[in-house]
């Protein structure tokens, strides 16, 4: 049985927003404000399944929002947030139902793995657990610019989401105020007579409603990344063989590269490199030659388990600028192909690769041919959030 499904409902238009994108699906630091929610979800060990819930005019955009994230196909909406929720939730009622359910707003990308944590910890002995945040600021009552009462603010809250709830008690509350134009879930729960119990909210984790809360969420965003450069040597000698691997392609030569692995000089400077950046020891350490495992291994391995390593820790490879140094073989008529080789293993633009190659004028070992050698630098960006 599935346990836990988070609900992500993304279907407003955004009205309060300049622009015809709603709100959720404008772009933050280069990844849409929907694509960060759904990568909280998705990426989170304890969900099981994520169901976003959209209009049925974002199908375009909600593909690219999704693409490649594991989440189910969408649900579509309905005129209110709430009849939104209640058409993803009877669509949950339809398959084998889930124990519990988190429903939170698309356009709320901040929320953390710790926040899905307490709330699902706390869920284990409540019916429905909501994140909430101090109120600071007095409160004033105000019209038409003039006051007319402060209002006394022990006690209030402040609500976000997710907002967590066992499935068959939010099921049956949403059925039975549905059009009763409640603002969250909790509502719901609360005017069903469910008991509804708080946990530590989170200032960060906003909610994208006005241009500003974007300018706001972009300037964090770059407050919080830093860039970081790795660079990587590597050389292997040649041996007796009819082709040498060298950037993840086999180029025909009249000797082949010695090593443990592949022996593919370039991809090992590349993949130390990034290590490198990364603060995290090098490919010895990572792969070491005494391993048998690793015999003849094909090196795209090693540097997409870098990579891995990077983006596990929500970092980018912004560039990366590899040289290859050898008399021989011609690297040039190959180099296209390598770029496009390693742009493939990274998963990202091959505009992002320069391959270089150079000869040292018959100078040195690989002057004589007796190897070949490769260095590399690459540039990434990290959070330090
Ligand atoms: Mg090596």
């Amino acid at each position: 049985m599935t346990k836990t499904v988070a609900l992500v409902v993304a279907a407003g238009r955004g009205t309060r927003m300049s622009g015809d994108v709603p709100k959720q699906y404008r772009m933050l630091a280069g990844q849409s404000v929907l694509r960060r929610t759904l990568s909280s979800f998705a990426s989170h060990p304890k969900i099981d399944r994520v169901i976003p819930v959209i209009h049925r005019d974002d199908t375009p955009d909600f593909a690219a929002a999704s693409a490649g994230l594991a989440v189910e196909p969408p649900v579509y909406g309905g005129d209110t947030r709430q009849a939104s929720v209640l058409n993803g939730l009877e669509h949950l009622a339809r398959s084998p139902a889930p124990a519990r359910v988190l429903i939170h707003d698309g356009a709320r990308p901040f929320v953390t793995v710790k926040m899905i944590d307490d709330i699902l910890e706390a869920l284990s002995d409540a019916d429905a657990v909501i994140p909430v945040l101090d109120v600071h600021d007095t409160l004033k009552r105000s019209d038409a610019g003039i006051v007319s009462d402060t209002v006394d603010r022990s006690g209030l809250v402040r609500a976000q989401t997710p907002q967590g709830f066992g499935f068959p008690g939010i099921l049956e509350a949403h059925r039975e105020l549905a059009g009763k134009a409640l603002t969250d879930d909790a509502a719901v729960a609360e005017a069903h007579g469910m008991t509804v119990t708080t946990v530590p909210g989170l200032e960060e984790n906003i909610k994208i409603t006005r241009d500003e809360d974007l300018e706001r969420a972009s300037f964090w965003l770059q407050a919080s990344n830093e860039t970081r450069v790795g660079s990587g040597f590597d050389v292997h000698r040649f041996e007796p063989g009819a082709s040498v691997r060298l950037g993840g392609i086999d180029i025909p030569h009249e000797q082949g590269l010695a090593g443990h692995s592949d022996a593919d000089v370039a991809l090992h400077a590349l993949t130390d490199a990034l290590l490198g950046a990364l603060g995290d020891g090098d490919i010895g350490s990572h792969f070491p030659p005494s391993d048998p495992q690793w015999r003849g291994a094909d090196s795209a391995l090693f540097l997409q388990h870098a990579h891995n390593m990077l983006v596990g820790c929500g970092g980018t490879l912004t560039h990366a600028d590899l040289t290859i140094i050898c008399e021989a073989p011609k690297i040039g008529p190959h180099r296209d192909a390598i770029r496009t080789r390693i742009a493939d293993i990274l998963g990202i633009s091959s505009e992002r690769i320069s391959v270089k190659a150079t000869t040292t004028e018959g100078l040195g070992f690989t002057g004589r041919s007796e190897g070949i050698a490769a260095q590399a630098t690459v540039t990434i960006s990290v959070s330090t959030r």
